[in-house]
């Protein structure tokens, strides 16, 4: 894992204008189209690495450093001090999601000097990390480069080769045509692919899940970070519980939905669903529908296979970090994970879930990722709510369509990427534009 510090990794990050939207746009334009191809190769791992459980409130900026931090101290357990070098987004809004923290956490007691370089962003990917380790007299005894690419998961040149490939395709249209053929439904594509094992693990996922939305409906009290934002689940989930039924169900999905992300923005037990600040739409729509239409426990993991199979893709061929994307590969692929769920539990076909997919995406394409003081919280924690909500919508307009319509999943896939590449980086979890601005203005 050591691997010489390599410049040319780097480039300069041009420091975004607020005055010349023009020449802001053409900027960001020549330099996303020269970046649109990823540098990694698309493969398509396990869906265990869409579901992991860890604490919040990011799967790029606090999980993925603290993993790598973890790693780090386990090869170089005797080192005096560690120097963590963190690049672009990670530097940018490293503070706001505990990214520091994280660190000096997982490196403890070996103590770390932190370095923020928001003006440098890699090539490979804006998170990215140096490592260093140091002997007494300050001379560098290994370093590391390693990037935090979403959802949890670390990648950099070398280890992007170790991938291991589950799945044999990487396309929906492909795995449309093979199930078939086969007369599969999908999560038994995902069956045959991970093996029976995916059962017990998917368990465990959804029984975390459930624990989180419980404590979080029974939490109250500040959120910290500095907004003063007050915790609404508890309090939203007591008004819901008194509504008539007609508006009961869907006020409660709401309270499902603010449960797990304000547990994500307190630094609490989460499950990325396909990433932390996104953590809140799957569960709160699974749980609903369990309350709500008793489906089996069996019923929710086939649900949660096939919406793993699905983030799969947009993690394979495009991106479900905010920092690479926006928000659209963060709450989007979560609302296209939520959609796939409920249209799999009511009985969709595969055409009708795959058309749900498509909506939920393309429903959500330029959504950005300009969180108020780079924390999680606004506009993360409602918009978690409001995509549970669109998912139910969108489950009801593909079970009345007869899953015929004219863009694929995967085209709108391929657009949210290129829509993604092209967005400014201000808008890309940076803490420079969009919401992010009303802070300065205001404070
Ligand atoms: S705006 Fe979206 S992508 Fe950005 S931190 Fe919040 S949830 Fe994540």
């Amino acid at each position: 894992m050591s691997q010489k510090p390599d410049n040319t990794f780097f480039i300069k990050q041009t420091t975004p204008s607020r005055t010349s939207s023009i020449s802001r746009t053409s900027r960001t334009s020549r330099a996303s189209r020269a970046s649109r191809k990823k540098n990694y190769p698309p493969t398509m791992e396990s869906i265990t690495k869409i579901y992991k459980d860890g604490f919040g409130p990011s799967s790029s900026h606090t999980m993925g450093p603290h993993k790598a931090a973890s790693m780090f101290k386990e090869k170089n357990p005797h080192a005096a001090k560690f120097r963590v070098t963190l690049y672009g987004s990670l530097a940018a809004t490293g503070k706001g999601h505990l990214t520091d923290q994280a660190i000096i956490a997982a490196s403890s007691p070996i103590p770390v000097e932190i370095v923020w370089r928001p003006d440098i962003v890699p090539q490979f990917h804006t998170n990215g990390m140096l490592y260093e380790a140091l002997d007494p007299d300050g001379n560098v005894t290994d370093n590391w480069t390693i990037y935090s690419i979403g959802g949890g998961n670390l990648a950099n040149e070398q280890t992007q080769s170790d991938n291991k490939e589950v799945y044999q395709f990487s396309h929906i249209s492909e795995v449309l045509d093979y199930i078939e053929k086969e007369g599969l439904n999908y999560w038994e594509y995902v069956e045959q692919c991970e093996g029976k094992e995916i059962w017990d693990y998917l368990a465990r996922m959804w029984q975390i899940m459930q624990d989180t939305i419980e404590e979080g409906l029974h939490t109250d009290g500040v959120i910290q970070g500095g907004l003063k934002l007050r915790s609404k689940a508890r309090q939203y989930f007591v008004r819901a519980s008194s509504f008539k039924p007609s508006l009961q169900s869907r006020a409660l999905v709401i309270a499902y939905a603010l449960a797990t992300s304000e547990r994500n923005a307190t630094g609490g037990h989460i499950v990325t669903a396909p990433t932390c600040g996104s953590a809140g739409v799957l569960p709160a729509v699974l749980y609903h529908l369990k309350k709500n239409h008793l489906f089996s426990e069996k019923s929710i993991l086939k649900a949660m296979a096939t919406a793993g199979l699905f983030a799969n893709v947009i993690k394979t061929q495009a991106s479900i970090s905010g920092a690479e994307v926006g928000c659209q590969g963060e709450v989007g692929s979560a609302c296209v994970m939520a959609a796939v769920a409920a249209n799999q539990l009511f009985g969709g076909s595969p055409q009708q879930i795959e058309y749900a997919a498509e909506m939920a995406m393309e429903h959500n394409l330029g959504l950005t990722c300009d969180p108020m003081c780079g924390l999680v919280q606004i506009p993360c924690i409602e918009r978690n709510a409001m995509a549970a909500l669109r998912a139910l919508d969108i489950n009801i307009y593909a079970m009345m369509s007869d899953g015929k319509h004219l863009i694929s999943f995967d085209k709108v896939v391929r657009t949210m990427n290129l829509t993604g590449k092209d967005l400014p980086s201000l808008y890309k979890e940076t803490a420079q534009g969009g919401l992010a601005l009303l802070t300065e203005e205001e404070n």
